[in-house]
C-alpha cells in the first residue's frame, strides 16, 4: 500500500489516530459479520466497505463478500464485477471455491474482496432448489483457508435465501441505522429472523454492533432517533456515529473508500473509529470472558 499515494495519505490518517506502534487487538479467531437491515438505502454498503477498509488500515487482514447483486459493494471497492468474472454467485450456485473468486482490493494492503455480479440475481431463486440452500455461504468460508481477522458480508435490502446464507454464515449482525423517521421500522422484522436462524441453524448468531448511520448533528431528529436506538439497544450501538458526509457518498464513484478518497475527511476519521471501536469491545468482553472463567475455577 505504501507505494501509492492514496495508500500513503490513508496510513498517515490512521497513524495520526494512535500512537506510533500502537496496533489494534486481533481478534482470535476470525469474526463472521453479517450487515444486515432491509430497509433499503441505510448505509448497509457504505458501512461494509468503509469499515473493512478501516480494520485493514488497522492492520487486519478482511475479506469483503458482496452478497448484493446490485453488486456495489464491489464497485466501491473498484473490482471488476462485469458477467464474467468469477464471483459469489460461481460459489453458491456451482460450489467453486471462495479461494477462486476472491481478488485483492488495489491501494488497501489486507483488504480482499468476493465480489458480486448480475448473475447473482437469479440466485435466490436458483437456490430454492439446491441440497443445503441455506448453509451454502457458510460451508464455502469454513472451507476458506487464508487466515482472516474479519469477513463482512454486505447484504441485499430483503430477507430472502442470500440474506439467510449471511446469516447461516455469520456469527456477528450488523446493524447499520439511519437517523431518519422511521428508522426502527421494520427492525422487528429483520430481528425475528435473526431469532429464528439462531434457534434452528446457527446457534452462535448474535446482535453484536449497531451504527448510527447518516447523523446530522445539526437536527433535532438525528438525536432524538439516536436516543430511541440506544433506548433499545443498550449495549450494542457504537458510541461512534457516522455522520451525513459528502466525501463518504463520492468515493464510490472513484472505485474508492472514503479511506483512500479523502483520508483526512470526518467521514473516513468515524470509520476509524467505528472500526476500533468493534476491536476493541470484542477484545475487553474476551478478556473479561477469561477472568470470569479463571474465577469460576478457583
Ligand atoms: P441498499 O439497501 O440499496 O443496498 P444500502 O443500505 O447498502 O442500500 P448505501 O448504498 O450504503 O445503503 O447508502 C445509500 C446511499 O446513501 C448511497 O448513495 C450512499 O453513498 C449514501 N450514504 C451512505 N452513508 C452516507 C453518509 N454517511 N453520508 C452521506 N451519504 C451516505
Ligand atoms: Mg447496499
Amino acid at each position: 500500500m505504501d507505494d501509492t499515494p492514496i495508500g500513503r495519505a490513508a496510513q498517515q490518517a490512521v497513524e495520526a489516530m494512535h500512537r506510533a506502534g500502537e496496533g489494534l487487538p486481533r481478534p482470535e479467531q476470525t469474526r463472521v459479520m453479517v450487515v444486515a437491515n432491509q430497509k433499503g438505502g441505510v448505509g448497509k454498503t457504505t458501512t461494509t466497505v468503509n469499515l473493512a477498509a478501516s480494520l485493514a488500515l488497522h492492520g487486519a487482514r478482511v475479506l469483503v463478500v458482496d452478497l448484493d447483486p446490485q453488486g456495489n459493494a464491489s464497485t466501491a471497492l473498484g473490482i471488476d464485477h462485469h458477467a464474467e468474472v468469477p464471483s459469489i454467485y460461481d460459489v453458491l450456485v456451482e460450489s467453486k471455491p471462495l479461494s477462486e473468486v476472491v481478488q485483492p482490493v488495489r491501494d488497501v494492503e489486507g483488504l480482499f474482496c468476493a465480489p458480486a455480479t448480475i448473475d447473482l440475481a437469479g440466485a435466490e431463486i436458483e437456490l430454492v432448489s439446491l441440497v443445503a440452500r441455506e448453509s451454502r455461504l457458510q460451508r464455502a468460508i469454513s472451507a476458506y483457508e487464508q487466515p482472516l481477522d474479519y469477513i463482512l458480508i454486505d447484504c441485499p435490502p430483503s430477507l430472502g435465501l442470500l440474506t439467510v446464507n449471511a446469516l447461516v454464515a455469520s456469527t456477528e449482525v450488523l446493524i447499520p441505522i439511519q437517523c431518519e423517521y422511521y428508522a426502527l421500522e421494520g427492525l422487528g422484522q429483520l430481528l425475528r429472523n435473526v431469532d429464528l436462524v439462531k434457534g434452528h441453524l446457527n446457534p452462535a448468531l448474535h446482535v453484536s454492533t449497531i451504527l448510527l448511520t447518516m447523523y446530522d448533528g445539526r437536527t433535532r431528529l438525528a438525536s432524538q432517533v439516536a436516543d430511541e436506538v440506544r433506548g433499545h439497544f443498550h449495549n450494542e450501538v457504537l458510541r461512534t456515529n457516522i455522520p451525513r458526509s459528502v466525501r463518504i457518498s463520492e468515493a464510490p464513484s472513484y472505485g474508492q473508500t472514503v479511506l483512500t478518497y479523502d483520508p483526512g475527511s470526518s467521514g473516513a476519521l468515524s470509520y476509524l473509529e467505528a472500526a476500533r471501536e468493534i476491536a476493541l469491545r470484542n477484545a475487553e468482553a474476551h478478556q473479561n470472558h477469561q477472568h470470569s472463567t479463571a474465577e469460576g475455577n478457583q
